[in-house]
């Protein structure tokens, strides 16, 4: 069995919004033991609706379309299932009085238009749909070899679609693909070194065809490295993937930092919550992220003793206070804020070299002269004292401040896993 998404809709391929349906869709197909071999994007075109199912139904035995189920006349999904299989629409009258009965209970008479949403190709059936009014449609279409295609037709408004996926569709596909078993994936999230020495770190476990298979991505200087199994059920996944979780944790030790949608920031607070510390910030090269990503776990302020966000200006030379150089100036700040906030950390992260924007867009092809100029200061303050650190700031401008708050980040966290507090 594979499957086909298609999603319908001019929004979607004139790009005013993104398709998270088809996304969402092919994640439960996946999870399911469903693999998806194609996603399709349609306007609402007729012509082009019908070309689109026809084609899926030829090579897909499972084909879930998503939008244009409404009752307006760009609504055309209906329609083109009806030509692309050679069926009419008949009505079908026990959904009439159900849709007549959803208008009435809002208090309105239901508009002509609405009549539509009743039509169903002959030989399909409805799929109920409890949060608007525009029923789903599923079909089981013969193909000229005798085999069939079976074809989900669902509203394209998330809050309608994800209910009918769960209530209706997803037994509809146990029965008629019993057999297929399920998959399951776990992310191990790593900080701190680049892709390729993290491969080098592995025994060959990223290599096509293993079972479990391992993969990589990397996204802002975060890699995460995606565990994917197949078995009967979710605990034959699970146990499946153990041992290759396992081996990559003792080979990458403190360099994972976490799992699945873990970042930095939840696992510095678990660090601080568990040992009940807190931690305070200046930032100025990450603009005020880490504060942004603190406050969001923790409105309360159990850890998050609050942070500032300071431009760069405070920090040129000669204005910064009585420091001497910017290192000792962001070290001071280090140690003011822990001081002032009442923390037992205190974390101050200085601006980033004047951007050299050619470098900067060309940061995957720099040299290591390079590398070493483009540098920012952060330093980290505890009882004991304060300790300045370089970071890398070379990165896409784009991910420019990401960066320098993560590095921020992780040598909190290496702290809170007791490592020394040297320069690394
Ligand atoms: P309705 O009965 O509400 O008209 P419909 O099946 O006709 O449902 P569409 O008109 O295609 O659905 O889309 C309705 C809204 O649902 C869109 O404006 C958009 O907000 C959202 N939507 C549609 N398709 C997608 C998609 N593929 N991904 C994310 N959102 C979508
Ligand atoms: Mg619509």
């Amino acid at each position: 069995m594979r499957a086909e998404v298609i999603a319908i809709g001019d929004e979607l391929t004139s790009g005013e919004r993104l398709d998270t349906n088809s996304r969402w869709l092919s994640q439960r197909l996946v999870e399911n033991g469903i693999p998806v071999l194609y996603h399709s994007t349609v306007g609402d075109d007729s012509a082009a609706c019908k070309e689109v199912i026809e084609r899926a139904i030829a090579r897909a035995e499972i084909v879930l379309l998503t939008g244009g189920l409404g009752p307006t006349a760009d609504d055309l999904t209906r329609d083109a299932i009806a030509v692309a299989t050679g069926t009419s629409l008949q009505i079908d009258e026990s959904m009439l009085v159900e849709i007549e009965a959803m208008f009435r209970r809002r208090g309105r008479d239901m508009p002509e238009r609405n009549r539509v949403q009743a039509m169903f190709p002959t030989g399909s059936r409805p799929i109920p749909n409890r949060h608007g009014t525009a029923p789903g449609i599923e079909m089981r279409v013969l193909r000229g070899d005798e085999t069939a295609s079976h074809l989900f037709a669902l509203p394209g408004v998330p809050a309608e679609m994800k209910p009918m996926w769960q209530e209706t569709v997803l037994a509809r596909l146990n029965e008629i693909a019993p057999q297929s078993g399920v998959i399951r994936h776990r992310q191990l999230k790593c900080f701190g070194v680049g892709e390729s020495q993290l491969e080098a770190m592995l025994p060959d476990l990223i290599r096509r065809g293993r079972e479990p298979s391992v993969g990589i991505t990397v996204h802002a200087a975060t890699i995460t490295l995606r565990v994917t199994a197949r078995g009967r059920d979710a605990a034959e996944c699970e146990a499946q993937m153990a041992p290759t979780i396992a081996t990559i944790r003792a080979c990458l030790g403190t360099l994972v930092f976490g799992e699945d949608d873990d970042e930095l920031h939840h696992a510095t607070a678990r660090l601080l919550q568990q040992s009940q510390q807190t931690v305070a910030t200046v930032e100025c090269a990450s603009g005020g992220l880490v504060a942004e990503w603190y406050s969001e776990i923790d409105e309360e302020g159990v850890f998050f003793r609050g942070g500032e966000v300071r431009p760069r200006s405070d920090f040129a030379r000669g204005e910064s206070l009585a420091a001497a150089s910017l290192a000792e100036f962001v070290e001071q700040l280090a140690s003011e804020i822990r001081e002032r906030r009442g923390a037992d950390f205190g974390l101050a992260i200085g601006p980033l070299p004047e951007v050299d924007t050619a470098t900067a867009a060309e940061a995957d092809k720099v040299d290591e002269e390079a590398a070493s100029r483009e540098r920012f200061y952060y330093a980290l303050a505890d009882r004991d004292g304060c300790q300045v650190y370089h970071g890398r700031a070379l990165a896409h401008p784009a991910i420019r401040k990401e960066l320098a708050g993560k590095q921020a980040l992780d040598r909190l966290r290496r702290r809170l896993l007791g490592e020394p507090s040297a320069e690394a």
